[in-house]
């Protein structure tokens, strides 16, 4: 797959409020966007860093994704994403290497992106989502 960057770090936090002072006041970066995604069970917030972001992701369901993160590990680092030219691409490069993903098809994710998830088994313990920007429909 064509990777072009980090598009954005995924950190899991118990309290987006407290979470989003932490990078406004310490870091001096920027909220731009919250935004629910409720396919993923989670609300965001988006900070640009470069061509990077950080986004921070707060559980809306203790049994979702997020959720069940947070009560195993704690809050802190959860995925990194790259950005990829063309993601149906990538998921079926990924299934050729050999590679279980979580999601076969893209799904919707925060921020216009249209992301998968490739299983932490196959990237040895490391949750990588890939994203394309999605397409906007006039
Ligand atoms: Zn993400």
């Amino acid at each position: 797959m064509k990777i072009s960057h980090i598009e954005h770090i995924g950190i899991a936090v118990a309290d987006l409020k407290a979470s989003i002072k932490i990078y406004e006041e310490v870091f001096g970066l920027k909220c731009y966007k919250i935004e629910e995604v409720p396919g993923q069970k989670v609300r965001t917030a988006f900070f640009k860093v470069g061509d990077t972001k950080i986004e921070l992701l707060e559980s809306t369901d203790p049994e979702g994704p997020v959720g069940k993160f947070i009560e195993k590990k704690g809050e802190g680092l959860h995925h990194i994403a790259f950005a990829v030219e063309d993601i149906k691409e990538g998921i079926a490069d990924a299934i050729s290497q050999g590679a279980q993903m979580i999601n076969q098809e893209p799904v919707k994710g925060a921020d216009d992106m249209l992301v998968a998830f490739l299983h932490p088994k196959s990237t040895r313990g490391v949750l990588i989502e890939i994203c394309e920007k999605e397409k906007q429909v006039m």
